[in-house]
């Protein structure tokens, strides 16, 4: 599949926005590490997807050299006001569900996806961390932050807006391909 045709069934299945990812734009922070373990998103330490159980950035960094194509993917949308915890929760919702199901598209095409959205992954109730192995390795998602991206950063260096402007919200993914 052509990288256009990815970006176009990704447009199709409700994102908002989608553009190609260059793997080689990436480059991964320590600090934003230190912030997962601030544990601020109660991942930390609490999912396979997340740090310390999802491995060094070295060994993030050798998984993410094995790409060579990819995109990245948002979810926008609007708030009434910036106290709109309702709106907010709506859009992280959508944006949530539609990068587990385009994930789970993507894989019979691309094998070896590496699916990094927004957040630790939540496909069971209660993540069998750390007693039992993970229950789905091929569905499981990490996010962009446990591999320590500046989500931001990786959006401007692939030419994206990351900032919508006022009462807008946007979650951001990528999908690392072959
Ligand atoms: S698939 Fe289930 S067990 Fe595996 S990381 Fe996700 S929540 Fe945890």
């Amino acid at each position: 599949m052509t990288i256009n045709e990815v970006v176009l069934r990704a447009l199709d299945s409700g994102f908002s926005f989608v553009t190609p990812l260059d793997p080689a734009t990436i480059h991964l922070r320590p600090e934003v590490r230190e912030m997962c373990a601030s544990d601020k998103c109660r991942g930390y330490n609490r999912n396979w997807t997340c740090p310390p159980a999802i491995g060094a950035l070295e060994e993030c960094r050798e998984r993410i050299s094995r790409y060579k194509r990819g995109i990245i993917v948002q979810t926008m949308g609007h708030l009434e006001d910036e106290f709109d915890i309702e709106g907010m929760g709506q859009i992280s919702e959508k944006h949530k569900l539609n990068f587990a199901q385009f994930h789970d598209t993507l894989i019979k095409f691309f094998p070896d996806v590496l699916s990094l959205g927004a957040g630790g992954c939540t496909r069971c109730e209660e993540c069998t961390y750390p007693d039992l192995p993970c229950r789905f390795p091929h569905l499981a998602l990490s996010s962009m932050e446990a591999y320590g991206m500046v989500v931001s950063e990786v959006c401007r260096a692939n030419n994206l807006l990351y900032n919508y402007g006022p009462s807008t919200l946007v979650f951001v993914g990528c999908y690392l391909l072959d």
